[in-house]
């Protein structure tokens, strides 16, 4: 952890930070502390480079499907995108980029996991253990791990008697062959879509165990014309424009994710239309046409999923996985299917959150204990009892509509200023009220159930039990002027005078 140093502006000891995880978010906070003048951070990553998800998903066809020119920091923009949605690659590389550009690495402790973090109230303090048992203490952690970190592998009874290859998809395994072989996809969500167009190309025969129908859209994608990008990377007024055009464009379409709004039920009929052209023998409606209304669900976009649907060597199956044998898989209805590889598209453990982590908050209270009916959090960034304890894209702020940096982004400001406010107040420890966490709670709950979210459809934005802990339910800018003018009163600061000073010698 790096030392404190002093706030030039107002000459007070600025905090420890210790951020976890080096993906957008964790460079997006570590990047925004610079600018604040507090350097005295440590971003904590486990894998041995910056990226966090761009970094772990590197199946083929991975690909973000929101646009490029949205994709980057609004601070730090990138203007040379080769096309208009943005591959895995490319993304990754801005990432990268922006550790150079901004100095990060000092800062950067790759290959550490944090395994538990401890309030410790007497001095104001966080204690981290990390993985090789060594303890670290820190002023403020932010938590930049997401909800998209944990593959999610379902306990399919056989498994570990399969004697095939299996990997998942945030996982893959380049050095395995599938040239030639039998291969099963077992979930088909917006990963899925992307890799098993290329995995078709390769396989002998491909068989998709798909438990719940997509919406998919046409991808209007296309490489940038030279003149494009010229225009794009020198003139800073049209790239804005044509960033905002993009961004509204998008913030537009919550509309769709309001409960029994007219242009979803339009939109699902025309697309039950079109896409019932396709159904036949081999792919029957319940493979093809969704049961639910558009945007319970992520939409997605692409131009070669129905197209790899038609090919002779892709099968679709939807009855349900119910084991898996030596050599085969087998559904419910008893038929098997003898496969050399199984691909898990099963998405990740997304409503646990900075699980499998151990946060233990004032008087012992472990964070799973305050989530026990599901994942609540005062803006997505903090709960009481955790005192300068915040987290980035966490409960209920994932989006089904625009893009995620953008609430990232919000989230970092609202986070700076609360810790410059603390340094200018040379305050010990921030926390939200009890009243202001229940208040916002309730106001989320009843905005989710306004959501299509809320019906009768599976997805990850909710908990077995239905409460919506993922997404945000509401326009996007209404998030962002909450979090820039948030209600007075809601945060509580601890003068570091109330607080016991430990023995300098001691850290
Ligand atoms: P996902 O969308 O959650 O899809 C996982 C699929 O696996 C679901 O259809 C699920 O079906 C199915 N499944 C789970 N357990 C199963 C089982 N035991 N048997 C059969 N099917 C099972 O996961 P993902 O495709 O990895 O995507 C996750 C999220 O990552 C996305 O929603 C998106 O936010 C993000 N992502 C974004 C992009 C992008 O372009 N920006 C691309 C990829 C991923 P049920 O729904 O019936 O449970």
């Amino acid at each position: 952890m790096s030392d404190r140093s002093t706030h030039a502006a107002v000459g007070v000891p600025t905090p420890r930070v210790a951020i976890l995880g080096a993906g957008a978010a964790g460079l997006c906070m570590a990047m925004q502390l610079q600018y604040a003048g507090i350097h005295t951070f440590t971003v904590y990553e486990q894998s041995d480079g910056v990226g966090g998800t761009w970094r772990d998903n590197t199946y083929p066809g991975a690909a973000c499907d929101v646009p490029s020119h949205l994709y980057s920091f609004s601070f730090a923009p990138k203007t040379d995108w080769t096309r208009k949605f943005p591959e895995q690659p490319e993304i990754l590389g801005y990432f990268e980029s922006l550790v150079d550009d901004h100095a990060l690495a000092p800062h950067l402790r790759f290959g550490t996991t944090v395994v538990a973090a401890t309030w410790q109230d007497e001095d104001a303090t966080w204690d981290l253990e990390l993985g090789d048992g060594e303890h670290v203490t820190a002023d403020v952690v932010v938590s930049g791990l997401g909800q998209l970190n944990r593959p999610n592998i379902p306990d399919i009874p056989g498994l570990d008697r399969f004697s095939g290859t299996t990997f998942h998809s945030a996982r893959w395994d380049h050095d395995h062959d599938l040239r030639g072989e039998r291969v099963a996809v077992i979930g088909i969500g917006a990963s899925a879509i992307q890799f098993v167009p290329q995995v078709a190309k390769v396989a002998e025969q491909l068989t998709l165990f798909q438990r719940s129908v997509n919406y998919v859209a046409p991808k209007p994608d296309r490489a940038y014309r030279p003149w494009e990008r010229w225009l794009l990377g020198h003139v800073p007024a049209v790239r804005r424009a044509y960033r905002a055009s993009i961004y509204w464009r998008f913030e537009a379409r919550f509309a769709l994710m309001r409960k029994g709004n007219r242009l979803g039920r339009l939109l699902q009929d025309r697309f039950g239309k079109e896409i019932s052209a396709m159904v036949s023998d081999r792919l029957p409606a319940e493979a093809l046409v969704p049961d639910y209304t558009p945007g319970c669900r992520r939409i997605l976009i692409a131009n070669d999923w129905y197209p790899t649907l038609l090919r002779p060597n892709v099968e679709v199956v939807t009855d349900g996985v119910a084991e898996v044998t030596k050599d085969a898989v087998r559904t419910v209805d008893g038929r098997e299917f003898p496969v050399d590889t199984i691909i898990f598209g099963t998405g990740f453990r997304t409503t646990e959150f900075l699980s499998p982590l151990r946060i233990t908050g004032r008087d012992g209270i472990e964070l799973d204990e305050a989530w026990a009916d599901g994942a609540r959090a005062y803006l997505g960034v903090s709960v009481p009892r955790f005192p300068n304890l915040f987290m980035l894209y966490g409960p209920n702020t994932n989006l089904g509509h625009n893009s995620i940096l953008f609430m990232i982004e919000q989230q970092v400001a609202y986070i700076r200023a609360l810790l410059v406010r603390m340094v200018r107040e040379d305050a010990a420890a921030a926390e939200v009220t009890r009243a202001a966490m229940d208040r916002y709670d309730a106001e989320i709950v009843a905005l989710a159930e306004r959501t299509v979210w809320a019906e009768d459809c599976h997805s990850w934005y909710k908990t077995d039990s239905g409460r919506i802990t993922n997404n945000w339910p509401d326009y996007t800018v209404r998030y962002r002027r909450r979090l820039r003018h948030p209600v007075a009163g809601d945060v509580r600061l601890t003068p570091r005078a109330a607080v016991r000073q430990p023995d300098p010698a001691s850290r």
